[in-house]
Order: structure tokens, then C-alpha cells, then sequence
């Protein structure tokens, strides 16, 4: 008797898998997504909104010239503006 040896190869595509967060606000429903390029921005603008405070130094900068940038902030509903939301983390193959 010969075995039989079946050989299954999984090549190993190149997928490219997005990660994506899920949120759902408790308060009013609303379900939004956002990705990683967000979290990205948002860390971004509150960067520069740190260097900005840290400019001023006592009236010496004319700081309120510069415009607060305004970050996304993702722990917060965009509709009802409720923290009270639920994350959840999806991963996509693409
Ligand atoms: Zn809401």
C-alpha cells in the first residue's frame, strides 16, 4: 500500500488586512468607523495643539493667532458628542 502524501500548499498572499475600530454610542446609536489614518491624524493635532500651549509663555507669543486645530476626537460621538461609546476592532482581508 502506498501512502498517499497530499500536499496542500497555502501560499501565503500578499493580503493586506486593514484594521478598522467599530463605534457605537450608547447615548443616541450612532455607529461610526475609523481607521488607522485617523488615530494617526488625531495624535497629530493634539501635538500641535501641545507646541502651541507651550509657546505661550505668558503673553509673550501672540499664541491666540494661531487657530486651534480641530482634532478628531475619536473617544467621543461625532453626532451627539456622548462618551459613552463601545469600541470594537474589525479587521479586514483585502
Ligand atoms: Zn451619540
Amino acid at each position: 500500500m502506498e501512502k498517499e502524501t497530499e500536499t496542500i500548499k497555502i501560499e501565503p498572499k500578499c493580503s493586506k488586512q486593514i484594521e478598522e475600530t467599530k463605534c457605537i454610542c450608547s447615548a443616541c446609536g450612532n455607529i461610526w468607523f475609523y481607521g488607522k489614518e485617523e488615530v494617526r491624524e488625531s495624535k497629530l493635532d493634539n501635538m500641535h495643539n501641545l507646541g502651541k500651549s507651550m509657546m505661550c509663555c505668558g503673553g509673550c507669543f501672540p499664541a491666540l493667532l494661531i487657530p486651534n486645530k480641530k482634532g478628531i476626537d475619536l473617544n467621543k460621538c461625532p453626532k451627539c458628542g456622548s462618551k459613552a461609546i463601545k469600541k470594537e476592532i474589525i479587521v479586514h482581508n483585502v
